[in-house]
């Protein structure tokens, strides 16, 4: 555990660059704690702070867990985060973009823990082998939920991603996705591991596969999940 820790955080000491030609570095500096600076520099000057692209009061910090997330603001005054998880290569620089794209999309949050909670709720309700209709409304209002976030954070990025190679001179596709449609692909699989948390839930249901999912929510029509009481 504490190896896996130290190792985990092993990858930033205090400054990490990634060169990306021209004398344009991508830089991620430690602040104070675990806040973290992370921009483009040129010739040690800095000329983007992915701070401009966020809410103000926005934080970026490492990931104590290695895994990228984005935390969002809530009534109790939790301010956005963009947790960073490993950056390795010019590459991550999308799972940033994307987690940005949470943050900048804050709106979509009150309709997820809206739908995340209602599906607590009648998850709570469930009895071996009794699955009333409601409860599959609420799974599938969460999955559709979710899944429309992620996919409007991977649009987010990809725009950023080409605005950026535009503004600065660099290349981020071309060297990273050889096909045109590769960035596709990179974006399915992540996708994927969503709609498996959504497949493992309905496994109880005698659902297996996505095509068995997306035809069981089609079936339940578009109607709202009703209040599951208690
Ligand atoms: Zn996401």
């Amino acid at each position: 555990m504490f190896n896996q820790l130290k190792e985990g955080l092993g990858w930033l000491k205090k400054e990490k660059s990634i060169e990306l030609g021209q004398g344009l570095k991508l830089t991620i500096k430690r602040k104070e704690n675990d806040d973290l600076f992370i921009g483009f520099k040129k010739d040690n000057l800095i000329v983007l702070d992915f701070n401009w692209f966020v809410p103000a009061g926005t934080k970026f910090r490492l990931s104590r867990k290695n895994d990228w997330s984005a935390v969002m603001p809530n009534h109790h005054g939790q301010k956005p985060e963009v947790l960073v998880g490993r950056f390795d290569e010019i590459k991550d620089l999308f799972n940033l973009l994307h987690e940005i794209g949470h943050v900048v999309d804050s709106t979509e949050t009150e309709f997820i823990w809206s739908a995340i909670k209602a599906n607590q709720k009648s998850r709570a309700l469930d009895k071996a082998n009794i699955y009333p209709e409601s409860r599959l409304k609420a799974i599938k209002k969460e999955y559709e939920e979710v899944l429309l976030a992620e996919r409007s954070a991977w649009l987010f990025a990809i725009r950023q991603a080409h605005l950026l190679e535009l503004q600065y001179g660099f290349d981020l596709f071309k060297k990273n996705f050889s096909r045109t449609d590769a960035i596709v692909d990179y974006v399915n699989q992540y996708l994927k591991t969503y709609e498996q948390n959504y497949l493992g839930e309905l496994r109880d249901f005698d659902i297996y596969s996505k095509e068995e999912m997306i035809e069981l929510f089609s079936r339940l029509g578009q109607s709202e999940p009703e209040e599951a009481n208690g």
